[in-house]
């Protein structure tokens, strides 16, 4: 089989690497909301643009699709790795990931705290709130 994804699985993919709104990134915000959080959106004047930011809470928010950050988590379905064009998809997870890793150490080094919440941990909204609550918690 050449490659693994839907149709389906393939726009979802394609959406991320476009919009800022992404649907992800929608959901995590209005889940903040409901739960009584203040935030702001892509602040331009912050290393690699965080999709959330919680000045109150000195916290930004990153909403990662697990394809093209490449989630870490072995149990991810969808951070499995093309089967197609291998060079050319490593060359370009590898410079994501680099970038990914220079920008929360930059938010890091100016004293922001940083959360990345990945595309799949969407599916349980229980334990996807407990970890949002846990990281605000108490500042
Ligand atoms: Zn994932």
């Amino acid at each position: 089989m050449a490659d693994t994804l839907s149709p389906a699985q393939r726009s979802e993919r394609m959406s991320l690497i476009r919009g800022k709104d992404t649907r992800p990134a929608l959901v995590v915000r209005r889940m903040l909301h409901r739960l009584g959080y203040r935030f702001r959106l892509h602040r331009r004047d912050l290393p690699g643009k965080p999709d959330i930011v919680l000045p109150r809470h000195h916290a930004v928010i990153f909403v990662h699709g697990c394809f093209w950050h490449q989630h870490p988590d072995p149990a991810c379905r969808l951070a499995r790795q093309p089967k197609t064009r291998i060079d050319f998809w490593q060359a370009k997870f590898a410079a994501n990931q680099s970038r990914d890793l220079r920008t929360i150490s930059a938010l890091e080094a100016n004293g922001w705290r940083v959360l990345v919440v990945w595309q799949c941990e969407l599916r349980d909204k229980e334990q996807l709130e407990n970890k949002l609550r846990e990281f605000l918690a108490d500042r």
